[in-house]
């Protein structure tokens, strides 16, 4: 069996997008890309590719996977030849041999992990240099919160404490090496790089701690250092706390110029915060933003540095889907010291008053009405209401609407009243179309519509244990929780079992749960399961909500007289009888 280590590699080098988009001309709509299906005739597309989950999956004909399955389907090969395809296709050696670097960059994450314990252990020491670090980190305007958060610490001014503490946890040299944490000098011993710094972990998408930034406490040379680029780490293909800003739901990202603008908008509450990597924006960074964010706004020191960063990064992004805004920043050299000077809230305030696509929309609105009129005001008040309604942000709704507020002097407690009830509809309305696609696109047979208003059984059991599946696979943070109350056995879906039971086994044993480490695990027909769930809820975030509403779901149904897999076939297939019927009897009174 190939390695685990060794296949996340090459999904991890071989984007979906790019390989598919070799055999199939693919066109991008927003986060996804489409076009016409390699595995059936058709004239207008129905095959999607979804770069957030690395899947595909053809809503014509039922063909789905990862890169891998993709791969092996397309040229008619089996699992381990399509590997060997795809390790050719980024210059990767042959599996066998890179066992070895997988066990080489699991080790690395690891010393990295220790690393970064100790660098917060030293922070919190009671020598005088830890008083210094301490006291730099304060002076920046970070509380302990944050501290601890961004797992931030110090290193020690020393050329071997660091080396010795790690020798001391039992790696080896070479591996101590191969972090890039430790250099060996001319005479041939080994010693720290980081030395009298203070010290920020860069951690990649699924929280594993690969870099290190340190910055010296005063105003001495090199002020800044990083880690070098290593097996774990790719500067150009890494975009600092992108792994905090992909889990909020607001997909206005602010792009700032360095770890500690980020760091301290993070403390002022603004979580999209994301900067490049010590080194000026890539075409892999902006790709990797395209994916999560639907607008980033530049925000650069205003110096000319940062003036012609800010022109280059818009070039960068000309191509992309994203809306790209630009913000000036008056009366301070970069947001962190605005934000000293004049507190968060003006600066949300300066951010949400970038030229937007909002306010255009706005503006285009107010020409149609007289706001001498009553009637106009209050029909103009409606209209942009819906706007607001679905924009995701509170705040960029509260603005507005104190905006819109002074302009028709109606009261701001009237308008946020409606404003609340109509963010409500508008979640509703996005259900509920969500649905409709969902029932048309021919999986209503499995489904019962969720929250249908008045339906007691509006939830399907076979609906819960699928999104279920989905839920953790989108969101691996809830997979501990649902493994704590979740015996697999109770669940009813075949399939559905499988692949639960692969995603906790993933998860024991530590391998990141993604589509492609669990198609080493299960059959390519629940493979395609899973890729046409994902690709039918890829608009959904999954809330806990949800998941603790699947999870009652499935605990309401386990059958009384025992689980479903004490049943034989014939009990089982009556008691898919019994929910089918269910669901005839109760329309959904669509
Ligand atoms: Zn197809």
């Amino acid at each position: 069996m190939i390695p685990h280590e060794y296949i996340e590699e090459v999904v991890r080098r071989n984007d979906i997008a790019d390989v598919i988009g070799s055999y199939v001309q693919l066109k991008r709509k927003g986060r996804l890309h489409s076009g016409l299906c390699p595995f059936h005739s058709e004239k207008t597309p129905s095959f999607y590719v979804y770069p957030e989950t690395q899947s595909y999956y053809c809503f014509g004909c039922g063909s789905g996977g990862d890169v891998i399955t993709f791969i092996k389907n397309i040229n008619n090969i089996d699992y381990v030849e399509a590997v060997k395809l795809l390790a050719g296709r980024a210059g990767m050696p042959e599996p066998a041999e890179d066992d070895k670097v997988g066990r080489m960059r699991s080790r690395v994450l690891a010393i990295n992990k220790d690393a970064a314990r100790w660098f917060y252990a030293c922070l919190n020491s009671s020598t005088e240099e830890a008083k210094q670090a301490r006291a730099y980190w304060r002076r920046r305007g970070l509380d302990d919160k944050t501290i601890t958060r961004f797992g931030l610490g110090y290193a020690p001014n020393d050329f071997r404490a660091t080396y010795l503490h790690l020798k001391d946890k039992g790696y080896t040299d070479a591996e101590l090496l191969e972090s890039g944490l430790v250099k060996r000098s001319e005479k041939g011993n080994l010693y720290n790089i980081f030395r009298g710094r203070v010290m920020t972990p860069i951690f990649d998408l699924r929280g594993n701690i690969i870099a290190f930034g340190g910055r010296v406490l005063d105003d001495s040379k090199p002020k800044y250092i990083n880690s070098p680029e290593t097996l774990v780490y790719k500067k150009s293909k890494t975009v600092f706390a992108l792994q905090v800003a992909k889990k909020s739901p607001n997909r206005r990202y602010v792009l700032c110029e360095g770890y500690m603008d980020v760091i301290s908008m993070h403390q002022a509450g603004i979580d999209t915060a994301v900067c490049a990597c010590g080194t000026a924006l890539s075409a892999d960074q902006v790709r990797l933003l395209s994916e999560y964010a639907d607008e980033v706004v530049l925000c650069y020191d205003s110096d000319e540095a940062g003036q012609k960063a800010t022109a280059r990064s818009l070039e960068l992004f000309r191509n992309s889907p994203v809306k790209v805004g630009v913000l000036q920043i008056p009366g301070a050299k970069d947001p962190d010291e605005y934000i000293k000077k004049y507190g968060a809230e003006r600066f949300r305030a300066l951010l949400d008053g970038t030229g937007n696509a909002l306010e255009f929309r706005i503006g285009q609105v107010r020409k149609k009405y007289d706001l001498a009129q009553d009637k106009d005001r209050l029909d103009y008040v409606k209209e942009v209401l819906r706007l607001l309604a679905d924009r995701n942000s509170p705040t960029e709704r509260e603005v507005y609407a104190g905006r819109l507020a002074e302009e028709t002097n109606i009261s701001k407690t009237a308008i946020m009243t409606q404003l609340s009830d109509e963010v409500k509809r508008a979640g509703y309305r996005r259900r509920t179309e969500n649905q409709k696609k969902l029932l048309h696109s021919g999986v209503a047979d499995t489904i019962k519509v969720p929250y249908q208003a008045g339906g007691q059984k509006a939830l399907g059991v076979a609906y819960a244990e699928q999104m279920l599946a989905v839920a953790m696979l989108r969101e691996p943070g809830f997979i501990p929780g649902v493994m704590q109350r979740l015996d697999p056995a109770v669940l009813v879906m075949p399939d559905m079992k499988q692949a639960v039971e692969a995603i906790f086994r993933c998860s024991r044993e530590g391998i990141a749960v993604s589509l492609a480490n669990l198609g080493a695990m299960l059959p390519e027909q629940t493979m395609i399961e899973l890729s046409r769930l994902v690709a039918q809820s890829s608009d959904v975030v999954p809330t806990q909500k949800d998941v603790e509403m699947y999870l009652e779901r499935i605990a309401q149904s386990t059958p009384k007289s025992g689980s479903a897999n004490k049943m034989t076939d014939q009990e089982l297939a009556e008691y898919f009888q019994t929910l089918k019927n269910r669901k005839q009897g109760n329309p959904t009174g669509r």
